[in-house]
């Protein structure tokens, strides 16, 4: 039996909705504005909509927001799309507030038909200043006393492209003694004559947001329009255009927004570091863009468990990066296939090998029995990491040293027998000799070593460039830092092994695998990887302080 998790308040909500018999079943929406790549802020959204509705039995539309004609763009809609559907859903519909245009002029007609809404040709300047202060009530306006049939009139007039941008608006006309400024008769239309990437050059007049969302959740029949804390004072706007109209009676909740250490996660943000070249781009592994993390190899289980283990807050905080990345280890630990590696290499010769070559086996993944097992050539020469031996050791230094025996993994233990050096003293060589009877998987030899190191075979060794990301930003909490945010980005965040040796099975290995290179960390094959230069990504090391963390607890 799995054990039963506490529901999070807006599951408590829908059942007790369900249970009410309001509804009969749920709608969520998933909202992106396609004006960025998603950032993992996003999956946390996406994970709570869609898997709120596959509890439930409902269903999740994608919607684009794409309302501003000016920042939208069809290059996001495709990224959006394919960052949904690696995360793991489907969405039930694909719909745009675009396509909504005209019924959102008509409903905005409806307003000013009821004397709810009219045209304002006041500057921005001047509305601002008449919606007063948080402790003072604004003044409306002489605008405000149009008649509906002038409203109609002039509203017609702005949707046919009679009047400059920013020459005139339509308000709601609610309340402009409203302790909430939102509601001190907001703006709803205004003129913007832009090309919108859907609908050309038909629109010169655009919805505003808080009008424009609420309305399409009720032409979609949304049950539940969950979003981010920062819209709890619109809600109110949301709910008296629903009641106004009559509409679909939609429901808006609030949760705390998803931040993380060491991390930005504003699409404006995102779009700054891309454009002005801080990273290779919207991809760059060490974003914290869903296409980044995708490229870097994190799993999107892996993903979702971390935006499932946070849960769903009603008060902003600040998550911990190595929550994800504890996250990514747990479940690369059990998917990925191990292979060896050296960064940095140091030639061993052992002296007592006289075969060509020995074919040697060994496990793909121990955690997983299915897991499989490969080849591994083993020969006289072999490349060991040049820090696993010290020439002048120190006490309880259990890798290989003079006189020292380690075992190579999966294949003998070997015993240093000699050291050759250059004439600057740089140690070039380090000859061995191995015990022939403790072949890993029939070792009769007895002998008990305490160090265990990777290798590769010099001459069957590949090639491989290995990029090694650490973190982007060098303080934990880079939305409240001190100055701009990108005085805080590491220095070195990125590091690149030119050369490293990689045993063969890598070379025929499928991409987008995920790999563990044994005692280095988990990595996946690059998207700029070829047959002829293969690159890969260190997606984490395998260090897992939070790990200890979380145990401890
Ligand atoms: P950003 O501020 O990063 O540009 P946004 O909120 O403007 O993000 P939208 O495309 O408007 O981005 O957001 C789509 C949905 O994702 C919204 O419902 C929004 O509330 C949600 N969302 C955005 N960022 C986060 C976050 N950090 N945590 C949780 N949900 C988020
Ligand atoms: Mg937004």
């Amino acid at each position: 039996m799995s054990e039963e998790k506490s529901l999070n308040f807006i599951e408590e909500i829908i059942e007790a909705d369900l249970a009410a018999g309001k509804h009969t079943s749920i709608t969520t929406r998933f909202p992106p504005e396609p004006n960025g790549y998603l950032h993992i802020g996003h999956a946390k959204s996406i994970c709570l909509n869609f898997g709120l509705a596959k509890k439930y039995g409902g269903s999740t539309n994608l919607r684009f927001d794409d309302t501003n004609p000016v920042t939208e763009d069809t290059e996001y809609v495709e990224s959006i799309k394919d960052d949904v559907r690696w995360l793991g859903f489907e969405w039930a519909k694909e719909l745009y507030a675009s396509d909504y245009f005209d019924q959102l002029y008509n409903l905005a007609m409806q307003l000013i038909e009821k004397g709810l809404a009219y045209v304002d040709d006041s500057t921005s300047e001047e509305i601002a200043t008449q919606k007063g202060t948080p402790t003072q009530a604004g003044v409306r306006n002489e605008y405000a006393n149009r008649s509906i049939e002038e409203n109609k009139q002039l509203f017609v007039a702005m949707k046919a492209g009679e009047f400059p941008d920013g020459s005139k608006v339509l308000r709601v006309k609610i309340d402009m003694a409203s302790p909430n400024m939102l509601l001190r008769d907001p703006i709803i239309y205004r003129i913007k004559h832009a090309h919108h990437h859907r609908t050309g050059d038909q629109w010169c007049v655009y919805p505003m947001y808080d009008f424009a969302h609420g309305q399409s959740d009720s032409i979609e029949k949304i049950t539940h329009s969950i979003c981010t804390l920062e819209f709890v004072p619109h809600r109110a706007l949301y709910d008296w255009c629903i009641e106004q109209l009559g509409t679909f009676p939609s429901k808006q909740y609030e949760f705390a927004r998803l931040n993380m250490t060491y991390t930005v996660m504003s699409k404006r943000k995102l779009l700054q570091l891309v454009n002005e070249n801080m990273v290779t781009g919207w991809d760059d592994p060490r974003m914290s863009t869903i296409s980044g993390m995708r490229r870097r190899g994190y799993p999107a289980a892996s993903i979702r468990e971390f935006c499932d283990r946070i849960g769903v807050a009603k008060r902003e905080n600040l998550i911990d990066v190595g929550l994800l990345e504890f996250c990514v280890r747990e479940e690369l630990n059990k998917t990925a296939q191990r292979r060896m590696v050296v960064f940095d290499p140091l030639k061993l010769v052992i002296t007592n090998f006289e075969k060509e070559v020995e074919l040697l086996t060994s496990e793909n993944n121990p955690e997983d029995e299915n897991g499989g097992t490969r080849e591994m050539p083993f020969s006289k020469n072999i490349y060991i990491e040049r820090d696993d031996f010290m020439e002048v050791a120190p006490k309880k230094y259990f890798r290989l040293a003079p006189g020292q025996m380690v075992r190579l993994k999966s294949a003998y233990i070997i015993k240093c027998e000699e050291v050759i050096k250059d004439a600057e003293g740089n140690v070039t060589e380090v000859h061995c000799t191995y015990i022939p009877e403790s072949r890993s998987g029939s070792d009769t030899s007895g002998i008990q070593v305490k160090g265990t190191l990777h290798w590769v075979s010099a001459a069957h060794a590949i090639h491989a460039e290995v990029k090694l990301y650490d973190r982007l930003f060098k303080v934990e909490d880079v939305a409240n830092a001190e100055g701009d945010f990108k005085d805080h980005i590491n220095p070195n965040s990125l590091q690149i092994v030119a050369n490293a040796f990689a045993e063969p099975a890598l070379a025929n290995d499928a991409s987008n695998q995920a790999f563990q290179f044994l005692r280095k960390g988990y990595f996946v094959i690059d998207k700029e990887s070829t047959p002829t230069k293969l690159v890969f990504n260190r997606t984490v090391t395998l260090k897992d302080a939070w790990a200890k963390e979380v145990k401890k607890n």
